[in-house]
């Protein structure tokens, strides 16, 4: 399997914990070249560490995904080092769950910022060189990280899951135009996974439900998802997986 993702320049946003973590580990125990994103680059030099220390090639990029500057020296910098990226995992995202009437402006512009302008801002700076890599006859990938409160409707996660809903339908429509182009466009919609999402929530009944799921479900690990990419990222080019929804057994 070390081989099976050569030749492939990857581009993991949200890098630095969770799925994007695993997925970066994953990929590049496959062969990818990774180009590791996030904030937190202290994390990002231990992963790029991990990895090279495992024989493997990876590149960390502090990027703040509401920062269109730090986005575009990225991109920058992958072209410069490896060439056009070829996978775009673009994964970055905040869950502020919370009722509306509460009416937290302030969170609800920050998931809006990330999960739905930070996603478009990496299209902006990589969807040019997905093309420029379709144009030199290599697989290509763009998938983007939405989640199932996108389609199922949960008190409290009215603005999250619109983010989320945003990215789904998002995915569906650029896939009909990129495709033709020999870029591959696809979703992936987790259901409850094991990572860091969860720290950031304050709302009382969100905590209860997520402590009462926890006692009731085994949740998602991070590398379940990262398999759901290498899968994506290994079928023969001619193979759009367009949505995967990968749920915890237990989650209704
Ligand atoms: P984590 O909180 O573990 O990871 C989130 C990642 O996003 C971190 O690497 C964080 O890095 C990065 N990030 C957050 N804000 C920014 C920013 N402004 N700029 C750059 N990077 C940012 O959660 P997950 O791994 O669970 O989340 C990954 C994706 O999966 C998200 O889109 C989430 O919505 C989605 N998802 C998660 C589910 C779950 O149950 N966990 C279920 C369904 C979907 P840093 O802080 O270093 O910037």
């Amino acid at each position: 399997q070390a081989t099976q993702l050569s030749g492939r320049v990857a581009v993991i946003t949200g890098a630095s914990s969770g799925i994007g973590l695993s997925t970066a580990r994953l990929l590049a125990a496959r062969g990818a070249k990774v180009a590791v994103l996030a904030r937190r680059k202290d994390a990002l030099d231990r992963l790029v560490a991990e990895i090279e220390q495992a024989g493997g090639t990876a590149m960390a990029l502090a990027v703040d995904v509401t920062d269109q500057a730090s986005i575009d020296a990225a991109a920058a910098a992958v072209l410069a080092a490896w060439g056009p990226a070829n996978l775009v995992f673009n994964n970055a995202g905040l869950m502020l769950p919370g009722a509306i009437e509460e009416n937290k402006l302030e969170e609800w512009s920050r998931q809006i910022d990330i999960n739905v302008d930070g996603v478009m801002r990496i299209i902006h700076a990589f969807v040019p060189q997905l093309k420029q890599a379709a144009e030199q006859g290599v697989t290509v990938d763009l998938i983007n990280t939405s989640s199932i409160a996108g389609q199922y409707i949960y008190p409290y996660f009215a603005v999250y899951s619109a983010t989320k809903a945003y990215v789904s339908h998002l995915t569906r429509h650029m896939r009909v135009e990129l495709g033709q182009k020999n870029i591959r466009v696809s979703m992936i919609e987790p259901g409850i996974v094991a990572t860091e999402l969860q720290s950031h929530v304050t709302h009382q009944g969100v905590l209860d439900w997520l402590a009462d799921a926890a006692r009731n479900i085994e949740f998602l690990q991070p590398e379940d998802v990262a398999e759901v990419v290498g899968f994506l990222a290994a079928q023969p080019p001619r193979v759009n997986l367009m949505q995967v929804v990968v749920m915890p057994t237990k989650q209704a």
